[in-house]
């Protein structure tokens, strides 16, 4: 018999290693098809996972089996979340151990995430895969030198602690010695002109 009372399945932050490889790759002027799908995937499912716990912590919890909503009055732990559509069940402090201290809520960044979800169904080819990363990318960057506590995008998005995200982002933004900085910076400062330049169209 199917268990009701199953946990909701939070995708994992996207691997340094990946990110890194595929950056390194597209600056020989390699893309790689697998590892670019891959990637952008891992992105997708992973800020699909924030904006879910985002929204349950704000008292709409989404039924992990039929995606119903769920409201949630108060912060009782032992209060039951029952699905009215289906047999599925638990209570909100299960739900919300499921998420505890896994980097899951999304802050004041819910817009990133739901734009990078809005925009990955018409991201058909490789190189657009890429200026939506690159997008992405860049919205981590930008909440860490600009300082944006209330927006930890990376945090939410990439695996590793805060040292490691920090010196991946700073070597995709200005290179690193294992490939030429000065073409990677270049290639970086063209995308993101681009990525922007498309978001402000279809943005409108
Ligand atoms: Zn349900």
């Amino acid at each position: 018999m199917k268990n009701h009372k199953c946990l909701p399945k939070w995708s994992p932050r996207v691997r340094r290693d990946k990110i890194k490889h595929m950056y390194q790759l597209d600056a020989q002027g390699i893309l790689d098809e697998e590892l670019i799908n891959q990637v952008a995937y891992a992105f997708y499912a992973r800020c699909k996972s924030v904006l879910t716990v985002t929204k349950a912590s704000r008292g709409r919890v989404e039924c992990p089996e039929c995606g119903n909503i769920i409201p949630r009055r108060g912060h009782d732990k032992e209060q039951l979340l029952k699905c009215d559509n289906c047999p599925w069940h638990i209570t909100w402090g299960e739900y919300f151990k499921s998420y505890h201290r896994k980097q899951l809520h999304g802050g004041g960044a819910v817009d990133v995430f739901e734009d990078y979800i809005k925009r990955f169904p018409a991201a058909k080819t490789l190189q657009d895969k890429m200026i939506l990363m690159d997008w992405i990318i860049h919205e981590c960057h930008k909440g860490l030198i600009e300082g944006e506590c209330n927006r930890p995008v990376a945090v939410n998005l990439i695996s590793g602690n805060m040292t490691q995200v920090i010196e991946l982002l700073e070597e995709l933004a200005y290179g690193s010695d294992s490939i030429s900085s000065e073409e990677l910076h270049n290639t970086w400062c063209v995308r993101l002109n681009e990525a922007m330049r498309r978001w402000g169209m279809r943005s409108k």
